[in-house]
């Protein structure tokens, strides 16, 4: 089978390629780039005014199944992930029961191959997230998964974590962590701080994420790990990952959209629709977030897309559960709010949503090099367009963005050169 995609314009991040060119892909493989390349018996993809990427690779996704699939499934999650250009996604533990063993690791795999998205989930560190006993990295490792985590459930038992901290060293598995403090954050809906006060709420200060940071900075240092801090939000807290990266300490991060798009204003505007955690914080810290991208700090852009139910978010501020959806957002928020507005260059954007996160877990995706597997994402990077969760193809229509005017608009999404979403 063969597949041109033809008049381009070519962007591969990972090796500086940025042009108007072909791409032909066979049996699922990056066969040939290049200029004017022959159509011979292929179909052809037409291409022209569009960017072609590697497909997104999106390190932080809550597909919520088992357990939880009225807010999402396999299924929807993957759908939302093709819609959005995601062709490679790391799905959080976070389930009910908690994928901490193999049979969860392959349940969650299996349910995923019709989908087409390249599903893989991330090991439990404790027993059911519990933070009382370490899972079996070792056979976790063995069933494929590329990395660990008990991300929604911050550990708190140091001399545990410092355990699991060697023994993902030893089997390199890198640990993605959710750093807030429990005791200071508690179940608390709102940033600490000008809108907590004007609430009367008990906010989650942004110390209780700059501590935890530095804490797991200093044990990545002392046991050789490495620590990924999952959904940097705040300015102190990229400034403590900038400077642990200049003494050699191997500590990476991400972000997402709604951390370098929204303050904490936002929740005054649409209460539990913009409550997530971390929680948005201030314009300082959007700014550093920012920064925190334009310097290399920040190394990948992810969604910690986090479906709930409509009911579950009617609730009150403060008993509504937290998370936004993103998968479908991304994108285009991605190149709205860095892309369009200058922070980033077009190339940089893609490379913190493909190349960047695929290397820092060794997934040999997020390329278009010869031979690597044809997942691509075929977009418009000026189309205007209005965000309108109404056409997710999510369970979760749980997003702070919808009515929201943003540039970029998704075409095609490929994987292992089958079209798995058209516009339209
Ligand atoms: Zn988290």
């Amino acid at each position: 089978m063969r597949l041109l995609i033809q008049g381009g314009r070519v962007l591969d991040p990972a090796h500086g390629v940025d042009g108007r060119l072909d791409v032909l892909i066979e049996n699922g493989k990056i066969a040939r780039t290049g200029e004017n390349l022959s159509a011979e018996g292929a179909e052809i993809l037409d291409a022209a005014g569009l960017a072609a990427a590697p497909g997104l690779v999106d390190l932080h996704v809550h597909l919520r199944e088992p357990g939880f699939e009225a807010k999402e499934t396999v299924a929807t999650g993957c759908a939302a992930a093709a819609r959005g250009g995601v062709t490679t996604l790391v799905a959080m533990p976070n389930t009910r029961p908690a994928t901490d063993c193999p049979e969860l690791v392959k349940l969650v795999r299996e349910k995923a191959a019709a989908t087409g998205v390249n599903v893989l989930p991330a090991g439990a560190v404790t027993v059911g997230q519990k933070g009382e006993r370490l899972t079996d990295f070792e056979a976790l490792r063995e069933a494929g998964v590329p990395a660990l985590t008990d991300d929604g459930v911050p550990i708190q038992n140091l001399a545990l974590l410092r355990q699991a901290m060697r023994e993902a060293a030893s089997l390199g598995l890198p640990l993605l962590d959710h750093c807030e403090d429990r005791d200071m954050v508690q179940n608390y809906a709102v940033n600490e701080g000008a809108v907590s006060r004007r609430l009367g709420l008990s906010g989650r200060p942004a110390v209780a994420e700059e501590l935890q940071i530095m804490r797991d900075v200093m044990l990545a240092e002392d046991t050789g790990a490495h620590v990924h801090i999952c959904h940097i939000s705040t300015s102190k807290g990229v400034d403590i990952v900038r400077r642990a990266k200049a003494r050699g300490i191997r500590v990476t991060c991400e972000t997402c959209p709604q951390y370098f798009t929204l303050t904490e204003e936002e929740v005054l505007r649409q209460g539990a629709m913009a409550r997530v955690n971390p929680p948005l914080r201030t314009q300082a810290d959007v700014d550093g977030i920012r920064a925190g991208l334009a310097d290399g700090t920040i190394d990948a852009i992810v969604t910690d897309h986090a479906p709930h139910t409509a009911q579950e978010k009617a609730r009150p501020l403060p008993d509504a559960p937290s998370g936004m959806v993103g998968l479908e957002t991304s994108l285009a928020l991605a190149l709205t709010g860095l892309y369009h507005s200058g922070v980033l260059s077009l190339n940089r954007v893609l490379a913190l949503m493909t190349s960047s996160p695929a290397a820092l877990l060794g997934l040999g995706k997020g390329t278009l090099a010869l031979g690597a597997d044809a997942d691509l994402v075929l977009f418009d990077p000026n189309e205007a367009w209005t965000i309108d969760r109404e056409r997710f193809a999510s369970k979760g229509r749980n997003t702070p963005f919808h009515g929201r005017s943003v540039r970029g608009k998704v075409k095609y999404t490929i994987s292992r050169g089958n079209i798995i979403y058209q516009e339209g």
